[in-house]
């Protein structure tokens, strides 16, 4: 396993600060982010503290756990160079979408075969370049996509992706979108043997941060039932099964895991030699960074505090559009109150959130209850490493994608 001394040396970190951190709890991230703040006193723009040992702890989680099923990091998910840096150093492929992406991985010195190109549907442009670096592995659910294939890529190796059967547990489903019905799946794999062209297997994604484990279990089921067809049409070399992403870091992964080993084990028991990879993103990802917010302008009004803050809908929170469920703020008192950095024993008020814009709908939270907080105070968000930079814009001049990533590093995971 990579150390520390590794990763210093490894693309995307070279030359990068990394900050030493007492460990990976809350409480060390944030003494991390006080001390940033305590010197760079101007700053007003967001930053994130991103802890390379907690990634370093969640790939010994992955291999403990599934150990046979190989990481293919999903790009989008969070594209910090930093952070592909470590996920490289540390032996992971990855699932790139697009064309910036799979130059992105390229450029960190990964070579072509470690990176899979599973987006259904492809800009020509796109498959040609994919082509000509040597990305050899994609995914198809239309008959529109083989003949894109056919033209630019017919050496390409094909998974057809599947739609999962059930995505009701999935804080962001995808099966509206992409993935081939089952009545789709036979005269798909008869039009990829009249190309010529090679699957080799079957990919499904469950819906991003899926908390029922069962749809793995329904989506192996069904994803054994095409290569049942496959063979039975012949033409095609059935040997690889990518179980998507969906996952999350926490107690329920082993679980999730002994559910997707058993169902393979069950349904694939005639095949020993299966190659079963995965695309995690948010798994790797979320956990890892921790996001600081000033509070840059306030307003009392009625007995309702509210506060604007540096970041919103249209940078690193555009998240809370679909569900704010997933936000947790915490008030680092640091100027108005430095004997109570967690504000614990405070009087709450009814506080509302804004973002920077002056955009009406960028409003974060609404009816939170915070202690008074002053300009200049900071907010901590905990677990904003997954789809959060990675989906904000430059909209109104605040362009998320400056927002700094610090890097710290804490041992003894
Ligand atoms: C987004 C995406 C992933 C990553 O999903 P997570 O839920 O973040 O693990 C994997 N595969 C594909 C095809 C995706 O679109």
């Amino acid at each position: 396993m990579v150390q520390l001394t590794g990763l210093q040396t490894a693309p995307g970190l070279k030359s990068k600060n990394i900050l030493s951190l007492r460990d990976s709890s809350t409480e060390a991230i944030i003494e991390l982010i006080q001390s940033i703040i305590n010197c760079n006193p101007d700053v007003d723009e967001p930053f994130y503290v991103m802890d390379l040992g907690a990634i370093v702890g969640l790939f010994k989680m992955w291999n403990h756990f599934f150990k046979n099923v190989q990481p293919f990091y999903a790009v989008k998910c969070n594209p910090d160079p930093a952070f592909l840096g470590t996920m490289a150093a540390l032996g992971a492929g990855f699932d790139c979408a697009s064309r910036r992406e799979i130059e992105a991985v390229l450029a960190l010195g990964v070579a072509a075969d470690r990176i899979i190109y599973p987006n259904p549907c492809k800009p020509e442009s796109d498959i040609r370049l994919a082509a000509k670096v040597g990305v050899n592995l994609t995914t198809f659910d239309s008959i529109y996509e083989l003949s894109k294939i056919k033209k630019h890529h017919p050496k390409c190796s094909l998974l057809l992706r599947l739609k999962a059967p059930d995505e009701s547990g999935a804080r962001i489903p995808l099966g509206t979108k992409f993935g081939a019905l089952p009545e789709e799946v036979e005269p798909l794999l008869r039009a990829a043997k009249n190309a010529e062209l090679t699957v080799i297997g079957v990919s499904f994604h469950v819906g991003s941060a899926a908390t029922n484990s069962d749809t793995y279990r329904e989506a192996i089921a069904l994803a054994k039932s095409v290569f049942d067809v496959a063979n039975k049409i012949g033409g095609a070399c059935m040997r690889m099964l990518n179980i998507g992403g969906g996952f999350m870091a926490g107690t329920q992964f082993e679980e999730t895991t002994n559910v997707i080993k058993t169902a393979i084990e069950t349904c694939f028991s005639d095949m020993p030699e299966l190659e079963v990879i995965a695309e995690p993103g948010r798994f790797f990802a979320e956990t890892a960074l921790t996001l600081a917010m000033k509070i840059i302008g306030k307003r009392v009004r009625d007995q309702l505090y509210e506060y604007w803050i540096s970041d919103g809908i249209h940078g690193s929170l555009s998240c809370i559009k679909n569900n704010s469920a997933d936000l947790m703020v915490m008030p680092l008192a640091c100027y108005s109150d430095s004997d109570n950095i967690m504000c614990a024993a405070k009087v709450r008020y009814q506080s509302t959130i804004f973002g920077p814009t002056c955009d009406a709908m960028d409003t974060i939270l609404k009816g939170e209850l915070l202690p008074e907080l002053e300009v200049g105070d900071w907010l901590v968000s905990p677990n904003m490493g997954a789809y959060k930079k990675s989906m904000g814009s430059g909209f109104n001049g605040f362009l998320t994608s400056d927002t700094p990533v610090y890097l710290g590093y804490s041992c003894g995971n």
